[in-house]
Parts: C-alpha cells; sequence; structure tokens
C-alpha cells in the first residue's frame, strides 16, 4: 500500500484527487489530510479515508474539528505548525494543493522527508524555487507537475534531453475576459472574474486566469521546473484549453500535448506516475471540436505577463514578492476595496518599492526570509489600498 497525504484536501484539486484515490481504496494509506475553514468536508473525508490525522490551517476551529471526527479514531491538529508537522509524517506520495505561499513550508518538510511532492501549488515554486529544487535534491525527492500545463511539458519531455529543447510553449485560454474590449476591465466585478470559460476550479485561480495572473506564475514556475532560460517560454491563447503545453525542440520539431480540460488527467499522471493507467477523463474528438485557435497575449490587457518577465530578470526574492502581492491584492479585489485593474497596478508598485528598499529583494532564499518577505509585501499592499482609499 502506498502512503499518501493531501494538502488542501478540501479544495478543488484537493477533491479531485480523492475522488481518484477512492475508486482503488485498497491501494492507498492515508496518512494525513488538511484543509482550512471547510471543517465538515475535512471531517467527512478523513474519515471515509480514514486518514490518521486532520489538519484544519485555522487554530480556531480545532475544537469544531475534533467535535466532527469524535470517535473515529482519526487524530485532530490545527494551525501552521501542524500542517509542517503533517507534512513530515512519512509519506511515500503528497499532493501539494494548498491555495497560496501558504503551501510552502508544508511541501518542504514533504520533500525533507524524501517524499514526491505532486506539485499543484504553483506559489511553491514562484516564491521559493530554488530553496525548494535544492532540498528535493538533498533530500532525494521528487517533484512532479501537476498544473496541467507543466504536467503536458513533463509528458511531452519523457525519453528527451532538455539541450534539445528550443522553447517552451504554455497556453492560456485567456479567462474570463479575453473577448471584453480593454476599457471595460476596469468596471469587471468579482463575479463576473469567476467563471472560467473551460475549467472548474477554486475561485482564486479562476481570477487569476482573468487577469493571467495566474500564466504569469505559471511562466515562473516553467522557469523553475525546467530550468529553461525566461526567453524560451512562450504564452499563446488557446480558447478551446484542449492543447495544455508543446515543446519546440532543436530541429523544428514541436510536440502538444491534447486533453480534454479535466484536472484528474495531471492528477492522475502524478499520481501513477512512471505508468499510465485508465483514468476517468472526457476522451478527446477533435472533428466535433472542428477547430483549434491561437493567438498573441494582447499586452495591454493582461500586464501580469509583462510583470513575470521582470520578476525572472531580477531574481532573489522578487518572485516571494510578486505572489505575494498578487495574493494581497486579489484578496482586495475579492473584497471590493479595488478594481480589476488595479491588482497590476498594486503589484507593480510594490516590486518597485522592493527595488528601492536596498538589499531586500537580494537576501538569501530561506524560508525564513521568503516568509518575511512575503509579510512585508501583502502589508505594503495594504497601505497602498488604504492610500487610494484616504
Ligand atoms: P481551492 O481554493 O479550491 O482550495 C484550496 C485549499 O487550500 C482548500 O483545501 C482550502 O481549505 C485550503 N486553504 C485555504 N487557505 C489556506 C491556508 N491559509 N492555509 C492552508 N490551507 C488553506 O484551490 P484550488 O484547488 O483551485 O487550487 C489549489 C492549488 O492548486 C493552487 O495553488 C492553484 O494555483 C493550483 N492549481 C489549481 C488548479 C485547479 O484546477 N483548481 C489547476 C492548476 C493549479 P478550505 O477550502 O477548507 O478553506
Ligand atoms: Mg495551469
Amino acid at each position: 500500500m502506498r502512503k499518501v497525504s493531501i494538502f488542501g484536501a478540501t479544495g478543488s484539486i484537493g477533491q479531485n484527487t480523492i475522488d481518484l484515490i477512492q475508486r482503488d481504496p485498497s491501494a492507498y494509506d492515508v496518512v494525513a489530510i488538511t484543509g482550512g475553514a471547510n471543517i465538515g468536508q475535512l471531517a467527512e473525508d478523513a474519515k471515509r479515508l480514514r486518514a490518521d490525522v486532520a489538519v484544519t490551517a485555522f487554530e480556531d476551529r480545532l475544537e469544531d474539528l475534533r467535535a466532527a471526527l469524535a470517535g473515529s479514531g482519526v487524530q485532530a491538529a490545527a494551525g501552521a505548525s501542524a500542517l509542517i508537522e503533517a507534512g513530515a509524517r512519512p509519506a511515500d506520495w503528497v499532493m501539494s494543493a494548498i491555495v497560496g505561499s501558504a503551501g510552502l513550508a508544508p511541501g518542504l518538510a514533504a520533500l525533507e522527508q524524501g517524499a514526491t511532492l505532486a506539485l499543484a501549488n504553483k506559489e511553491t515554486l514562484v516564491c521559493a524555487g530554488q530553496l525548494v529544487l535544492e532540498t528535493a535534491d538533498k533530500h532525494g525527492a521528487r517533484l512532479l507537475p501537476v498544473d496541467s500545463e507543466h504536467s503536458a511539458v513533463f509528458q511531452a519531455l519523457v525519453g528527451e534531453d532538455m539541450g534539445a529543447v528550443e522553447r517552451i510553449i504554455i497556453t492560456a485560454s485567456g479567462g474570463a475576459f479575453r473577448d471584453w474590449p480593454v476599457a471595460r476591465l476596469a468596471h469587471a466585478t468579482v463575479e463576473q472574474a469567476s467563471n472560467h470559460p473551460n475549467w472548474d476550479m477554486g475561485q482564486r485561480i479562476t481570477i487569476d486566469s482573468a487577469s493571467m495572473f495566474n500564466k504569469a506564475l505559471e511562466v515562473i514556475e516553467t522557469k523553475e521546473f525546467f530550468g529553461i532560460d525566461p526567453n524560451r517560454i512562450e504564452v499563446v491563447v488557446h480558447p478551446e484549453s484542449i492543447v495544455h503545453a508543446l515543446v519546440g525542440f532543436r530541429d523544428g520539431a514541436v510536440m502538444a500535448h491534447l486533453g480534454a480540460p479535466d484536472m484528474r488527467h495531471a492528477i492522475g499522471y502524478a499520481l501513477h506516475w512512471p505508468e499510465r493507467r485508465d483514468l476517468p477523463v472526457p476522451r478527446l474528438d477533435l472533428a466535433r471540436l472542428g477547430q483549434l485557435r491561437f493567438s498573441d497575449p494582447d499586452p495591454a490587457r493582461y500586464p501580469a505577463l509583462r510583470l513575470a518577465r521582470e520578476v525572472m530578470e531580477r531574481g532573489g526574492l522578487a518572485g516571494a514578492v510578486f505572489n505575494a502581492a498578487k495574493e494581497r491584492a486579489l484578496d482586495h479585489f475579492i473584497g471590493q476595496r479595488i478594481g480589476f485593474l488595479d491588482m497590476s497596478d498594486a503589484v507593480a508598485a510594490v516590486l518597485d518599492r522592493f527595488e528601492g528598499a536596498d538589499g531586500l529583494i537580494d537576501a538569501p532564499m530561506t524560508l525564513d526570509n521568503v516568509l518575511k518577505t512575503d509579510h512585508l509585501a501583502r502589508q505594503w499592499v495594504d497601505e497602498a489600498v488604504l492610500k487610494r482609499a484616504g
């Protein structure tokens, strides 16, 4: 039996992971599952999966979780340190599907005990790529991509040498507003931004798809995961979300990965790797689809893509600043304190402020420095938002 843990089990990726595991329950021994505010779902899944421990991220929810698990034999725990302890529990395979930089420390703990980390939480690599890769290396742990584009690239690279790769092209659906006039974007509402045309995902990544902050994070994730020069990473808008990514080789050949937009493919690939097994995903019918369209992203519509380029050029802790500022700006957009386009303005302003603050971005990439930087970037976004309001 394989020992598995699922971080962010109550979310969109977490629930899809449980769906796959539940189809063959005798193959898995579930160690830890974690969630946040959704205590009912967390307790129900922990009991169903017979997990050793269930962890909520929020300390003030411990009593609720205890009550929901009473008599089940599943241990209850809560808080940031309990998440890290859960990551440190020996497991063969760990799904990293917490949303945001909160996923970083538990993911590092899993790598430190040598687990294979299935990485949906792209923020982990954006905030601390070098630290994460070095930790995996040091402990002989493996990272497998779960983000659909990165899983697609990973699959297209099987049997290939990175030296033969000329470029990596990741696709973007264009999100909820791809056909809106740019002038209308300033007035886009949270509800409008929370409707993805093709994928069914958590609210935060759905809004990030509309702004292409999600694609911006993914370009940085591509650089970190595959160790490729940022100038060799391209983004193409592909409204159908059927081609997930393409790899161009030095002989001019291009390998594309196609599939229905269903995250259980990428999750299942990481779960069964290096084998391929039957997965309950819709099969492609190209004739019925009729056409696949591609176009260049419009820089005026998606300023986040330019910011990602600047962040990669800057290096150091710029990724941690970028991600945290983005997360906090998104909180303010969801809270209706700023508009849709104000998010990229806020992130750009905070990146500039860090650039002016001597040495901060160039501090060594330790977990402590990444978390401090993350904290300060959020604080500076708050200050910028308050100043605007005042
Ligand atoms: P969801 O919002 O659906 O789920 C997030 C999970 O994280 C939930 O279990 C949530 O708990 C938990 N959580 C929330 N806040 C915290 C916190 N502060 N500390 C610890 N746990 C917390 O997100 P998704 O499943 O959509 O996304 C998860 C990750 O996967 C993200 O990094 C996203 O970018 C990435 N990803 C997602 C894809 C998708 O299809 N959804 C595709 C590719 C990547 P609760 O709900 O109980 O509060
Ligand atoms: Mg993706």
